[in-house]
């Protein structure tokens, strides 16, 4: 409860500059020493690919155990640890971790281990080799490469330069998987698609929670559906929440679902429980597990 009251104090109290600038300092020191104080974690998003009907794959999504607000989310702390680079050492540690944990899954389960999906930032491309940081985590573990892909948002990616296209291109030359996320949000022309390596599309969850309810959002899932498709690239919707939008996207073509109605995201004993298994024709019962997020 005071935890409850405390979190809300900042997000609800008085919105001046001055108030915001604090509230970052706050974010920005106690991130500072979350890395050291092992206050972050991974918790895995199951992604269930349609054709196969089985989970095929998780994304890694992180979390920062404050010891005053609880569980916080990542919209709460990513642009402040983008904003000071301090993105850098935490995305490290999440590739690292992320790597790890897919490791002992494929020496647990073998072809039904599940490819690693890790989101990244502009900020930890290009000047800091993420290439190299990339090879290396592979090297070490062991982990084959088909399941390891690294996530990017449009809006991230078209505003790269050179340096950070090529390392994006020289982690694909290794194998990689590389998606764009948050797919149709960028505002901006999608040209790119012709010079960067791009293995998977991720359909923005606003598009994918308008199915079937607004004429325009049903229309552009189709057509983002039609072009990834048309481009050879596998698509994922994110956010599916009913079976309705799950049928929908089935019947416009799309690869792969990820959404609270297939599974949250859970910590990693929880989501090992879905590898393998198919979720069949869908029921409209979401599972209920942990945390929200
Ligand atoms: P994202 O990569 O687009 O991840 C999907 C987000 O949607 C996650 O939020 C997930 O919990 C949420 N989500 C999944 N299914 C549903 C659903 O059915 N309904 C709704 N309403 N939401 C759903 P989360 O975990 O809060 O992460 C937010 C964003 O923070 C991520 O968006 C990603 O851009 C960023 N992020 C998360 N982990 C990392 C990380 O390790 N590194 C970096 N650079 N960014 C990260
Ligand atoms: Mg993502
Ligand atoms: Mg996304
Ligand atoms: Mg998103």
């Amino acid at each position: 409860r005071a935890k409850r009251s405390g979190k809300a104090r900042y997000e609800m109290g008085d919105d001046s500059l001055a108030a915001l600038a604090i509230r970052q300092i706050e974010i920005y020191d106690g991130l500072h020493r979350a890395l050291e104080r092992h206050e972050l974690r991974l918790v895995y998003q199951p992604i269930l690919d349609l054709s196969e009907d089985r989970v095929t794959g998780v994304e890694a999504l992180l979390r920062w155990d404050h010891p005053e607000r609880g569980v916080v989310g990542p919209a709460e702390f990513i642009d402040v640890a983008e904003s000071r680079e301090l993105i850098v050492p935490i995305g490290r540690w999440v590739l690292h971790e992320a790597v790890r944990q897919a490791t002992l899954w494929f020496s647990e389960f073998g072809a039904d281990a599940p490819r690693m999906w890790v989101n990244i930032s502009d900020r930890q491309v290009g000047r800091h080799d993420l290439a190299g940081l990339v090879r290396g985590a592979l090297d070490d573990t062991g982990l084959p490469v088909e399941l390891l892909g690294l996530e990017l948002t449009e809006r991230q990616v078209v505003r790269t330069g050179h340096s950070v296209r090529s390392d994006l291109a020289a982690i694909r030359g290794l194998g990689v998987g590389l998606a764009i996320d948050d797919f149709g949000t960028g505002r901006t022309g999608i040209d790119y698609l012709r010079e960067l390596p791009v293995s998977h599309l991720k359909i923005d969850r606003t598009f994918v929670s308008g199915l079937g309810q607004d004429r325009t959002n049903t229309a552009l899932t189709d057509a983002i559906i039609t072009l990834g498709r048309g481009l050879g690239l596998t698509v994922t919707a994110e956010g599916v929440e009913t079976s309705d939008q799950l049928g929908r996207l089935r019947q416009a073509g799309c690869h792969r679902v990820q959404g609270y109605l297939l599974g949250r995201p859970q910590p990693p004993s929880a989501v090992a429980a879905t590898f393998g298994a198919g979720f069949g024709a869908p029921t409209g019962a979401g599972p209920e597990q942990e945390q929200p997020p």
